[in-house]
């Protein structure tokens, strides 16, 4: 561009009011912005948040320590050591997802064969501390507890397509 139609373009700002032409095109248009915690966007059920491990409702973890999580598992995030119980049901004696590798892809969830380990929909959680971010059974139990009913709601509103 030559510097003779550089003047032009600066002398009669041209660019600015090209500029402006956009801003009043898409000043009236619906908004696609949402106010940030106050608003929230739609969640899909199938949102892939922070893990818990499910329970039957009869109380009964229902992880049989398959071990298929952690064989699927791409970022080896997964730790499972387990044993037979006194019933003979083998279960497992530890479960630990250290959040820092977990990339949130959900073969985990995918490959489990009784609903055990899934994701819930949270997102908004933080660690204080570097060690806080292995989560093991209990907190990943605990966990399933406090949003078993959502977690309950999405899989039966999900389950035609899975
Ligand atoms: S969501 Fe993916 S990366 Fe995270 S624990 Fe599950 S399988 Fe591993
Ligand atoms: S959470 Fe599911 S896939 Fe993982 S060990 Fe337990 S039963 Fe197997």
């Amino acid at each position: 561009m030559s510097a003779a139609s550089d003047f032009v373009r600066t002398f009669f700002l041209t660019e600015l009011l090209r500029g402006l032409k956009l801003t009043g095109r898409n000043l009236f248009k619906r908004k696609v912005t949402i106010q940030y915690p106050e608003e929230r966007a739609p969640q899909s059920p199938r949102f892939r948040g922070r893990h818990a491990l499910r329970r039957y409702p009869n109380g009964e973890e229902r992880c049989i320590a398959c071990k298929l999580c952690e064989a699927v598992c791409p970022a080896l995030a997964i730790t499972i050591e387990s044993e037979p119980r006194d019933d003979g049901q083998r279960r497992t004696t530890r479960y630990d997802i250290d959040l820092f590798k977990c990339i949130y892809c959900g073969f985990c969830e995918e490959s489990c064969p009784v609903d055990s380990i899934v994701e819930t929909r949270v997102f908004e959680y933080h660690m204080e501390e570097r060690e806080e971010r292995v989560v093991n059974k209990q907190q990943l139990l605990a966990f399933g507890d406090e949003y078993e009913k959502q977690l309950a709601a999405d899989r039966a509103m999900d389950a035609p397509y899975r």
